[in-house]
């Protein structure tokens, strides 16, 4: 019997900088229980505006655009290290198991918005290291099904994400 592949991720990695390195992740209020409950912290959220302008465009989604962005335009992400890093990147890669991390690390690298998940995934994943015949999701060990229940999830907590009932997790300065 072959040895398995390694997964797309696992692949990438191997090259070098990944997609949890100089990432900005949103994190629904879910995500922030899931990962407080967790780890026992707090100190991973921030709220920041996004350094990368064509984030601001989510016409195509506007649940997305009403329930993530506050008004100043910043929204709650994870905290980076110094390095760039996520604070939850270990030597093995990421260090919370798969049904804490955040969500959209879980559907990373497809895209999507309330309606729909794309067949084709983030323009940054490296579809050169693909082999014939794989698919993103084949190569990433993602079950379609899987992935849309993630989506849903994902939309689901995203609309409890709105100003009356945020929690400001940023450390008091
Ligand atoms: S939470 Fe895990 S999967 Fe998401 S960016 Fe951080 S290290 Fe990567």
């Amino acid at each position: 019997m072959g040895a398995l592949k390694p997964t797309l991720c696992a692949r990438c990695a191997a090259q070098g900088k990944t997609c949890c390195q100089g990432r900005e992740i949103y994190l629904t209020p879910g995500d922030v229980r899931r990962i407080a409950a967790f780890t026992g912290e707090s100190q991973f959220v921030e709220w920041n505006q996004t350094a990368d302008p064509s984030y601001l465009d989510q016409d195509d989604d506007p649940i997305w655009r009403q329930h993530v962005f506050r008004r100043d335009g910043s929204r709650r992400i994870l905290r980076r290290a110094p390095n760039d890093d996520c604070l939850f990147l270990g030597p093995q890669g990421c260090r919370l198991p798969l049904a804490v991390r955040p969500l959209l690390c879980r559907l990373h690298p497809l895209t999507y918005t309330a309606d729909h998940i794309d067949a084709e995934p983030d323009a940054t994943c490296p579809r050169r290291l693909l082999v014939s015949g794989e698919t993103v999701l084949s190569a990433t060990g993602t079950p379609m099904a899987q992935a849309r229940q993630w989506h849903q999830q994902l939309y689901e907590e995203i609309i409890t994400d709105a100003p009356d009932n945020r929690t400001d997790l940023r450390p008091t300065l």
